[in-house]
C-alpha cells in the first residue's frame, strides 16, 4: 500500500483525532489546522485543533475558530486530548520543540502520527511525513492531501476558506513562494465559492489606530538601513512594548516594509520581548535567511522568511546583527 492509501485506511473508521500546529500560530498555521478539521468532521470524527498559543483575532472569521483549545489557557485539557488521541495530525511544523511541552506528549503518544509541512528537514518523529517544501503553505498541502485522497468531492466553502487563508498568508497575497499548484488549489476554492475577495478585507484591512502608529514609529525611529549591504533592521524595546501596548500580533507584517525598498535584499525584524530577543528575517530572491536564522539565532524556517531567538541582551543581538551585515552581499554599487 502507498503512504497515502494507509492514511485513507486509517481514516475509514471515525476516532479521537487531534490537530496541532506550532506556537504563534500564523494564518496558515490557523488556516490548515481549521481546513483540515472540517473535512474529518466531515468523516465523522472527533477532531480537536490545539494550538500551543493564542491566534491574532483577525483570524475569527473563520469557522471553528471559537473551538480552538488554546494550550498556553487550558494545558490539563489539552494534555489530555493529546493522549486520548488514536491519530495525531502535525500542521506547518517540522519538529516538537516547536509546539512547547505538548511535544513531549507527541513523541510518547502511542497514536499514529502524519506530518504535513513545507519547511526544511523534517524531524523523523511522524509516522506518516508528506513534507514539501515546494508547497506555498501547508494550507496548499492540505488541499493535494484531500484530493489525493479521492476526496476533492468534500471541498466545500468552509474547508475552503480555511485553506485560501493559509495561501494567502504564506503568499503574502501570491506575491512569493507560489508555483502552479498554488494557483491551481486557489482555482479549486474559488470554484467551490469561496469569498476571496472578503477573506483578504478581514486578512488585511482590519488594522487598529494603534497598528499603524506603531508601523509609523518602527519607520521614523527604529529602522537602520545599510544601504550597500542591501539590508535592514527594525527593532522595538521592552520599553516600546508598554507605550504602544503591544500585544501578541500586534507586530505582524512590519518586517515586510523593509522590503519594499528597492535595493535592500535582507528584513531583520528583532523584538526585545519579556524573557528573550525575538528575530524575524525576510529576504527576496536568492538570498537564505534560514541559514542566517540557523547559524546565528537558533531558529529556522524558509529561505525568505525565517525566525529565531536569542537570551542576550537586546543590544548584543542588535550588534550581532549589524557584524553579519556585510556578509550577506557584496556592497550595492550604484
Ligand atoms: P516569523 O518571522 O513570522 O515569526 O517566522 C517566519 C518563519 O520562520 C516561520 O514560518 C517559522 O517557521 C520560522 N520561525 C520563526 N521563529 C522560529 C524559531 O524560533 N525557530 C525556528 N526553527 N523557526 C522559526
Ligand atoms: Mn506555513
Amino acid at each position: 500500500m502507498t503512504e497515502i492509501q494507509q492514511i485513507r485506511a486509517l481514516l475509514n473508521t471515525p476516532k479521537e483525532v487531534v490537530i496541532l500546529s506550532h506556537r504563534n500560530p500564523d494564518g496558515d498555521a490557523i488556516g490548515s489546522s481549521l481546513g483540515l478539521a472540517h473535512l474529518l468532521k466531515k468523516l465523522r470524527h472527533v477532531v480537536t485543533v490545539i494550538l500551543p498559543s493564542e491566534c491574532p483575532t483577525n483570524f475569527k472569521y473563520l469557522p471553528g475558530f471559537e473551538d480552538v483549545l488554546i494550550f498556553d489557557l487550558y494545558q490539563d485539557e489539552a494534555r489530555k486530548k493529546v493522549d486520548e488521541a488514536k491519530l495525531i495530525f502535525c500542521l506547518d511544523f517540522n519538529a516538537l520543540d516547536r509546539i512547547d511541552k505538548l511535544g513531549e506528549h507527541v513523541q510518547f503518544s502511542k497514536a499514529d502520527k502524519i506530518m504535513i509541512d513545507h519547511h526544511l528537514d523534517p524531524e523523523p518523529f511522524a509516522e506518516f511525513i508528506i513534507s514539501d517544501i515546494t508547497a506555498s503553505s501547508t494550507s496548499e498541502l492540505i488541499y493535494c492531501f484531500i484530493r489525493d485522497l479521492g476526496m476533492e468531492h468534500l471541498l466545500d466553502e468552509t474547508i475552503g476558506s480555511c485553506i485560501f487563508t493559509g495561501i494567502i498568508t504564506d503568499t503574502g497575497s501570491f506575491k512569493y513562494s507560489t508555483r502552479s499548484l498554488t494557483y491551481e488549489a486557489a482555482a479549486a476554492l474559488k470554484a467551490k465559492n469561496v469569498d476571496d475577495y472578503g477573506i483578504q478585507n478581514n486578512i488585511y484591512n482590519s488594522l487598529k489606530e494603534k497598528h499603524l502608529r506603531l508601523l509609523g514609529h518602527c519607520l521614523a525611529n527604529r529602522m537602520e538601513v545599510f544601504e550597500e549591504y542591501g539590508a535592514a533592521m527594525i527593532h522595538l524595546t521592552k520599553q516600546d512594548y508598554k507605550d504602544f501596548n503591544i500585544q501578541r500580533g500586534d507586530t505582524e507584517g512590519i518586517v515586510n516594509y523593509m522590503l519594499m525598498m528597492e535595493n535592500i535584499q535582507i528584513a531583520a525584524f528583532i523584538m526585545e520581548q519579556p524573557s528573550i530577543v525575538k528575530i524575524s528575517l525576510r529576504s527576496k530572491g536568492d538570498i537564505d535567511v534560514q541559514q542566517i536564522a540557523s547559524r546565528n539565532f537558533n531558529g529556522g524556517g524558509h529561505k525568505n522568511a525565517s525566525g529565531g531567538s536569542a537570551y542576550a541582551k537586546l543590544e548584543d543581538v542588535l550588534d550581532r546583527f549589524r557584524k553579519l551585515v556585510p556578509g550577506f552581499l557584496a556592497p550595492v554599487h550604484k
